[in-house]
């Protein structure tokens, strides 16, 4: 079988998932990323590595996966035409009426696999909100974490290299070499940010921000050394520390 979920029939569902099923439902964005790089750079992300997931564990931890919820929380590119987004409001219902529908198989566990650093926050809450309400194991990984929630960025982006920069631009590349424009990659890192010991990302003090405030590009990194080797690198140990993620989420029990 795929290990895709909506390549099931209804009545195999019952038959192929079970009490030790993992359910992963990629969560990617549609937001522009700089103007060297296409909106679909989250929703593909989500997508390549949770392929890649299903390709290397999906048999030995009973991986399923749900179709990748490419819309998501993209409010702060809301200023750049075309950014495809939902309120917070809309996706902790969105994820709620997902989960409300996996709670209805046999699968405990659910796993969003979220490839959009302005989904975590919401997806925290929703993880503990479907814990409650639907009863089910609820966990929360990213292929990289969000300098936000303790994810690093490089040295030369001053940590700061948050969205459309050196990693994610490189990532990219690599999974679809024909859609980055490096002709119109530039260096956009908040300088000034750095000085500040709390007020920065990756500080201690978190603030609201959209990516228009810090100037008309819309991408907050230095993309300008991309490439497809290290895209290659970053995906690769990503997957491999997902999967190890995921042989212990497989095996999570709460103990009392
Ligand atoms: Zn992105």
């Amino acid at each position: 079988m795929s290990g895709r979920l909506a390549d099931l029939s209804g009545p195999c569902i019952s038959e192929a998932v079970g009490a030790d099923s993992i359910i992963l439902l990629p969560v990617g964005a549609i937001e522009q990323h700089g103007p060297h790089l296409p909106m679909s750079v989250d929703a593909v992300i989500a997508d390549e590595v949770a392929s890649a997931l299903l390709d290397k564990v999906g048999n030995e931890v009973d991986l399923w996966l749900l179709p990748t919820l490419s819309v998501s929380k993209s409010n702060e590119h809301a200023w750049s035409p075309g950014t495809m987004w939902l309120s917070s409001d809309t996706m902790l219902r969105v994820l709620d009426d997902i989960s409300a529908c996996v709670a209805t198989t046999s699968a405990r566990r659910l796993v969003f696999l979220n490839a959009h650093g302005g989904n975590s926050s919401l997806l925290s809450v929703a993880c503990r909100d479907i814990r409650v309400k639907h009863d089910l194991l609820t966990f929360l990984v990213h292929p990289s974490l969000p300098p936000a929630s303790g994810g690093m960025s490089t040295e030369e982006e001053l940590g700061m290299g948050i969205h459309g920069g050196l990693n994610e631009t490189s990532v990219f590349a690599h999974l679809r070499p024909g859609e980055v424009n490096m002709d119109l990659a530039v260096r956009r890192v908040p300088e000034w940010m750095a000085e500040n010991a709390s007020v920065r990302f990756g500080g201690p003090v978190q603030f609201g921000w959209t990516s228009r405030d810090f100037g008309p590009d819309g991408h907050i990194g230095d993309p300008t050394g991309a490439n497809p080797d290290l895209g290659r690198e970053l995906f690769e140990s990503a997957v491999a520390q997902l999967t190890e993620q995921l042989r212990e989420i497989a095996r999570f029990e709460f103990r009392s």
